[in-house]
């Protein structure tokens, strides 16, 4: 067992992740948030998200686990305190820092000494890091040590992506606390890139806008795949085998959500903006990410022409696989837009079962259930249950056997054989036919 207690504040995706995956490699893990909620279902061993295998961690290893809504408690019974509360988009694109500033707030108020460092896991603009700083010692605090160390887990395999990190970035004020915060990942044998707060908290960013700009690139060129006879998926085959590009984040689709991606960019963006700098590319890629969720409409008109009074299944209304997060999921833009052209909806998914955001929507008991009657089918989240349905044996569940790809998870010949009107993003019904091969 290790000597370091580990305080978490924020049991959200990445603090409960982070916290369990900490108190895997033998830390005392003290979890605290402000929620009551989650902190009595994780007290009775209930996981109040859904992440895969988060569960099972949590029960083979909850004799080093704490939960309390106490930061007091926390603060008593830790010497790193990692903060993972939200930092969600403000009206004005910056990020919302009123969590976090509310944590130091109430450090000022609870105390801290020299054994106690703040590790930054939250997504936090440049600069945010110095901020804390000054405030902290403006609460008495200069004892305490401030690091930013920035999370690059995703949702869906949060515990693998933490266990098994492609880099470990550690932003710090004074070289012992980086190397503090550095040694608790130690075990897993990483890289780790130890340089200032403010570099740190960049390379958070500019990470998640370059992944956001490939997505929003592979969608153009789906686009114009579609305007050209060309297969998108053959194109990023062959585009991805070329290292200096990489075959990763090259899946056209019907734009990027969750709730990172949106809000890092826009951040990123309104940060250049307040220090007098247009950043023009980051402008394109949420632009290019707003239409490519509205192209879907078009493409529903093409097959069904007015889409007024149509029923319209939405399979799959998490913003990806594996979760149950709906932030800035792509149904939620579609179904408000669908809702708004007249048509009902109906939707399904396989974790998700909140309305919220989801007015006016009805919620199927099954992917057949959401399919029956249906005029058209878009597939929003590509589930495992989703794409492994019978698809042959459901053309006579539809009414109209219209079925739009929105993440090109289906093989478009098969589709089209088994009688559906299929259309993915930026795919031919048979790529080895060139558009004067086919009937
Ligand atoms: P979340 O909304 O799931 O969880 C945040 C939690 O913090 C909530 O449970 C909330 O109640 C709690 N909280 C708020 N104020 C608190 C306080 N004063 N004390 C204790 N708890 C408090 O958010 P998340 O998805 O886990 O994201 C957390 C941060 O990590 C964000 O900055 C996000 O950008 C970043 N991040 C998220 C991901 C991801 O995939 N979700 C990946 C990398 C980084």
């Amino acid at each position: 067992m290790s000597d370091v207690r580990i305080g978490v504040i924020g049991a959200g995706y990445v603090g409960l992740v982070s916290g369990v995956c900490l108190a895997a490699l033998g830390h005392e893990v003290c979890i605290r948030d402000i929620d009551a909620g989650k902190i009595d279902a994780l007290t009775a061993k209930r996981v109040p998200i859904h992440e895969p295998g988060l569960e099972a961690l949590i029960a083979t290893h909850w004799q080093r686990l704490t939960f309390t809504l106490d930061l007091e408690v926390l603060v008593a019974s830790s010497d790193i305190l990692i903060v993972a509360v939200d930092t969600p988009p403000s009206y004005s694109g910056d990020a919302d820092l009123s969590r976090v500033m509310a944590v130091v707030d109430e450090l000022g108020a609870v105390g801290g000494d020299p054994r106690h460092i703040l590790a930054m896991k939250s997504t936090v603009p440049v600069g945010t890091g110095e901020r804390v700083r000054s405030q902290l010692d403006a609460r008495g605090l200069r004892q305490v040590g401030y690091v930013s160390n920035p999370e690059f887990l995703k949702e869906g395999t949060a515990i693998a992506d933490f266990m098994h990190p492609d880099r470990v970035v550690v932003g710090a004020f004074r070289p012992g606390d980086a190397e503090r915060v550095a040694a608790l990942y130690a075990p897993l044998g990483a890289p780790v890139l130890v340089t200032s707060v403010p570099t740190a908290e960049m390379v958070k960013y500019a990470s998640n806008a370059f992944l956001a700009t490939k997505i929003s690139f592979i969608n153009e060129i789906a686009n114009v795949c579609e305007e050209m006879g060309a297969d998108v998926a053959i194109v990023a085959d062959g585009m991805g085998m070329d290292p200096r590009i990489g075959a990763s984040f090259l899946r056209p689709g019907i734009g990027f959500g969750g709730s990172c991606f949106p809000k890092d960019v826009a951040a990123l963006k309104q940060l250049a903006g307040n220090s007098g700098y247009h950043f023009q590319l980051l402008t394109s890629v949420i632009e290019v990410n707003e239409l490519q969720k509205r192209r879907v409409i078009g493409k529903l008109k093409k097959h069904l022409g007015d889409i007024r009074g149509r029923r319209i299944a939405l399979l799959g209304l998490a913003f990806k696989p594996g979760t149950d997060d709906m932030r800035e999921a792509a149904s939620l833009v579609l179904a408000g837009r669908l809702l708004a052209e007249g048509a009902q909806v109906v939707g399904w998914d396989p974790v998700v079962r909140d309305l919220n955001g989801l007015a006016g929507v009805e919620i199927a008991a099954s992917p057949h259930a959401a399919l029956a009657g249906a005029d058209a089918c878009v597939i929003v989240t590509e589930w495992p249950e989703i794409v492994g349905l019978d698809w042959p044996g459901l053309t006579e569940t539809m009414r109209y056997p219209v079925v739009i790809d929105g993440r090109n998870a289906l093989d478009p010949a098969a589709m089209t054989r088994a009688g559906f009107r299929y259309e993915g993003i930026g795919r031919l019904p048979d790529a080895m036919l060139g558009a004067g091969d086919r009937e």
